[in-house]
């Protein structure tokens, strides 16, 4: 089930209804919003074969195509994922071979391509040559949270559509109704963790341990911004003492800018429905607009040097807690 991101799908079906439908989409936005989601629902609702029925009420999710695509079975729909974080030039090769031999039974066959900034350069290479010769009837959908890293040229080709955290009003009206098992304290700690992000509280509600670990973790981010460079230095040693691997790394960064945006809030005094993460005072009287933003910046910075060259990583944070 597809929660939030109306937006994107009512300009998907809108591409539909007007007949412009896009050879290649790209779906940009951060982890665990649902963009994978969003593509197998753009291809149920292109593909649905319930009769009679406006496009505004497909997909049916009862018909053969719709049900088969959300299983991942469906003959039409080839799934691309990486393998130990790269995508092969092979898995392009395949994918051109099965496009070549026509469609079975959809009316449009769906090429999702998941982590698509993992492709290497071959493979980008390859894609892009598929990209300038369409085959009939083929959506491409490209998902990436990093699209800075495809080819200027495979952006080009592509119709962006970018994905955005989503409400705490909105997460809540779905997460009560569709996680009704849970208590309502429950779903109020996986939203406070999941920040917008539906992926993230599925996987805080189905694991009471992760739940606990990242609201620690967001509890000691709150201590750490505008403490004393001793208290700092030895977060990051304790941390990466425990977090060695590329991904917990990341997912610290993101905390660290979910609690930066939240100090900004507080310095702003603006209204939100989100609980934010508590700050002293003086640590919110001590950071100014621009040192925020110029942390948030620096974080984004580290997040691609890690991602992209492995620096070290030791070093990287610790530059990191100077600036905040
Ligand atoms: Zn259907």
């Amino acid at each position: 089930m597809l929660i939030g991101h109306k937006k994107q799908l009512e300009f998907l079906r809108k591409s539909i209804e007007n007949r412009r439908i896009s050879q290649a989409l790209l779906f940009a936005g951060e982890d665990s919003l649902g963009k994978k989601k969003a593509a197998f629902e753009f291809l149920k609702i292109l593909n649905c074969r319930a009769e009679g029925e406006s496009l505004k009420d497909k997909p049916c999710n009862l018909c053969q195509n719709c049900k088969l695509i959300e299983e991942g079975r469906h003959p039409d729909l080839l799934f691309i994922k990486p393998e130990n974080r790269v995508i092969q030039i092979s898995k392009i090769r395949e994918a051109q071979a099965a496009l070549s031999l026509g469609r079975q039974m959809a009316e449009y066959r769906g090429v999702v391509i998941d982590n698509a900034h993992l492709l290497n350069s071959q493979a980008q290479g390859a894609l892009l040559k598929t990209l300038e010769e369409p085959a009939k009837n083929t959506v491409f959908i490209l998902i990436t949270s990093k699209p800075f890293m495809l080819l200027e040229t495979i952006r080009s080709r592509c119709e962006v559509l970018k994905f955005y955290p989503l409400p705490y009003n909105e997460m809540e009206k779905s997460f009560k109704a569709a996680y009704n098992k849970y208590k309502a304290e429950e779903i109020a700690s996986a939203l406070f963790v999941a920040r917008g992000r539906p992926g993230i509280a599925i996987k805080a509600l189905a694991d009471s341990q992760y739940l606990l670990r990242e609201k620690a973790m967001f509890a000691e981010i709150g201590k750490i911004i505008g403490s004393g460079i001793f208290e700092k230095f030895s977060f990051v040693k304790s941390f990466l003492d425990k977090n060695k691997d590329a991904e917990s790394i990341n997912e610290f960064l993101d905390a660290l800018t979910l609690c930066l945006r939240d100090l900004m809030q507080k310095k702003l005094k603006v209204y939100s429905n989100y609980p934010l993460v508590s700050f002293k005072e003086e640590v919110i009287e001590k950071f100014s607009f621009e040192k925020i933003s110029q942390a948030v910046e620096f974080i984004e910075k580290i997040k691609f040097l890690i991602s992209v060259f492995n620096v070290n990583k030791r070093l990287a944070l610790e530059n990191l807690m100077l600036e905040i």
